[in-house]
């Protein structure tokens, strides 16, 4: 089969976006290869296409277990065999997935980096048949990179077992450096080859603009642009806030955070996608795997983390090429701001041994032991344990996660939520109407605030402890009232889990202070330098400044961006002083021909004496204004 079959036949699609073809040709020539296009631009394809007309199984690394499911849906629903392996799964589930793969009966087997290092993994993996190694996001295998996650640099340890097998890397942005550092770290052989592509987008404009009244211009910037929106936000809280402003000035708008359920954020989505006015406030949760291409206008409240990060969002606007905005609206506090939130998102090596020790002393596991073994684990519950401050411990687990210490789900699945979606009168009436839970509902409005705006984590463990009645009994008041409607209460996942991914370290041990640790901090300091100074550079074209950053040499002023258009009214304010200048001499030399410079310039005003000069030179130049031998100023027409 050819590769043109193979896409009309599998895919239905008649032609190649623009390098798919050549990037597929090149894997199947058995380089390796290393891709960058845009999002949306159809990476998957180049490794999916390859899979389908090879013998045996393609490996896809991917971070994201939801958008690994969403990929083999899709495949499945073409027909094509595609399997996927992610913590959460049980050991026999595993081993059913892997068993099929050695046996020729998966084409594509997705699995998490995680799970490449485990004992159960790698046994079958040598002895599959693997045509392709793919790695999706391959930016996570640099430290350079924005998204760094260290279980990525197994992948090349896993080479060895299937030294045939090419690797194609597969990102939407990444700066040369981090391009080099894949391909290092991926162990990319003689003649690999790479695609690039560039990142300027002409028909979007990037315009940067300081505001005291964020909202106010907030509005005035998405009345003034039709079609549909993407607002980007930090935190979830104003995802909320945002949205309710907005609706209440008559807008079209949605909020989406990784906060609310599945099937919540799926049908907010979909509503979304079909609306042609809609707007969407998102935290950055919102975006991947969407869809749509004729977004009009992106709107960054909050300045994001790094350069990467803003121009991915950014650059969901306009994929369809036709003209559209990518705004920043920031003020001082903004620029503040990014230095809070890298502290926050860095507890100290201190912090991240102390959660590492208390998470292995609460399962019990001896120093070297506890490797490939996963546990019940409640945050909540184990934070209250150690007196630990959530947030911190949260972030602290996320950098044993990059030691390839130990690894917890997403957030999401690590909390109970609550919402009241009443307001405090309707509560009222059903606290007065129903004795019982009504008791239980003021004793959680004490405990927990802003119930009433937002999802907020809760723990029925605390609950209990509060309520002193059991947490079976907190539970079930919670669903009865969700019944009753007048609570929307989403129990956590049932058993979230943490997975040791290495035998328990001495801390002492753990060098988590030394270079690495503190190396990452200093790029992630380094890569909010260059965001702020994006921001702050009024000077120079954004196109022009985001190319750069980029590696790209050369880049066109954009003519649109707000830079490029102070610049234009500058020149435009310009000419119509000089055209006014110009005519004032005219007017003058008409009425009083032959004047001396002195003269003239007393019939001008001192500041305007160096551009008086400069047009009288340069009429005198184009011939309007001639001189006579006494050195006297008249006018030619
Ligand atoms: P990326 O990973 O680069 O962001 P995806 O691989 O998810 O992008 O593809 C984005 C969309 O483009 C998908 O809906 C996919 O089906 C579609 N697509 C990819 N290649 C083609 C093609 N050659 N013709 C038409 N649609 C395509
Ligand atoms: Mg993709």
């Amino acid at each position: 089969m050819t590769i043109h079959e193979a896409l009309r036949q599998y895919w239905g699609y008649d032609s190649f976006r623009p390098q798919q073809e050549e990037i597929i040709t090149s894997v199947l020539d058995g380089n390796d290869t290393l891709a960058l296009l845009p999002t949306g631009g159809g990476k998957s394809l180049c490794y999916q296409l390859p899979a389908m007309v090879s013998e045996g199984v393609c490996l896809v690394v991917s971070p994201l277990v939801a958008l690994m499911h969403d990929q083999v849906m899709h495949l499945r629903q073409r027909n094509i065999k595609a399997e996927f392996l992610v913590s959460g799964m049980n050991k026999h589930e595993m081993e059913v997935v892997l068993n099929n793969s050695v046996w020729g009966k998966v084409k594509l087997l997705y699995v998490s980096p995680e799970r490449l290092q485990t004992r159960q993994f790698l046994e079958h993996y040598k002895q599959m048949r693997v045509s392709l190694i793919a790695v999706d996001e391959a930016h996570c295998i640099s430290q350079w990179g924005y998204d760094f996650r260290p279980p990525y640099r197994h992948i090349a340890e896993i080479r060895a077992h299937q030294p045939k097998a090419p690797v194609v890397a597969l990102t939407a942005s990444a700066t040369p450096r981090v391009m080099e550092d894949i391909r290092t770290q991926l162990a990319f052989r003689q003649g690999c080859q790479t695609f690039t592509r560039s990142f300027t987008r002409p028909n979007l404009s990037f315009l940067f603009y300081k505001s005291e009244d964020k909202m106010g211009r907030l509005l005035h910037v998405v009345r003034g642009v039709k079609g549909c929106s993407i607002i980007y936000v930090r935190n979830r809280r104003s995802t909320n806030d945002v949205a309710r402003m907005l609706q209440a000035n008559g807008v079209n708008a949605t909020f989406y955070h990784a906060g609310l359920d599945t099937m919540e954020r799926d049908r907010r989505q979909r509503m979304w996608m079909q609306s042609p006015d809609g707007v969407m406030v998102a935290t950055n949760a919102f975006g991947m795997g969407i869809d749509r291409s004729d977004v009009r206008l992106v709107v960054h409240l909050d300045i994001p983390s790094s350069i990467e990060e803003y121009y991915q969002e950014a650059g969901r606007a306009g994929r369809d090429g036709k003209p559209s905005y990518a705004v920043m609206l920031y003020n001082h506090n903004d620029i503040d701001a990014l230095d809070t939130v890298l502290q926050q998102s860095y507890p100290t090596p201190q912090q991240i041994k102390n959660v590492y020790r208390a998470a292995c002393n609460y399962y019990q596991i001896p120093v070297g032991c506890g490797a490939d073994e996963s546990f019940d684990f409640d945050l909540q519950q184990f934070c209250h344990t150690y007196g630990l401050q959530p947030m911190m411990a949260y972030n602290a687990f996320r950098f044993l996660e990059r030691d390839g210490l130990c690894s917890l789900p997403e957030r999401n699945d690590l909390y109970s939520r609550l919402y009241i979606p009443l307001n405090k009168e309707q509560v009222y009436r059903f606290q007065v109407e129903n004795h019982r839970l009504g008791d239980i509902l003021t004793r959680v409005l004490r405990m927990y605030g802003g119930l009433f705006s937002d999802f907020v984590d809760i723990d029925e463990k605390r609950m209990a402890r509060e309520l002193k009645i059991g947490e079976k009994d907190v539970c079930n008041a919670l669903k009865q009232m969700h019944k009753l409607e007048v609570v929307s209460y989403r129990p956590k996942a049932t058993q979230p889990q943490i997975l040791f991914l290495s035998p328990r370290m001495d801390v002492d041990s753990l060098d988590l202070s030394d270079s690495d640790y503190q190396q990452q901090k200093q790029w992630a300091i380094q890569r909010m330098e260059a965001m702020r100074s994006l921001v702050l550079n009024d000077k120079e074209c954004r196109s022009v400044q985001i190319g750069r950053y980029f590696g790209e040499q050369r880049v066109e002023e954009c003519r649109h961006c707000d830079v490029c258009r102070s610049k234009d009214k500058q020149k435009r304010d310009k000419k119509v002083v000089s055209a006014s200048l110009r005519d004032r001499i005219r007017t003058l030399l008409l009425e009083r021909p032959m004047l001396t410079i002195h003269q003239i310039m007393d019939c001008f005003s001192i500041e305007e004496k160096d551009e008086l000069i400069a047009m009288l030179q340069q009429l005198t130049d184009d011939g309007f204004v001639r001189q006579t031998k006494a050195m006297e100023f008249f006018w030619r027409d």
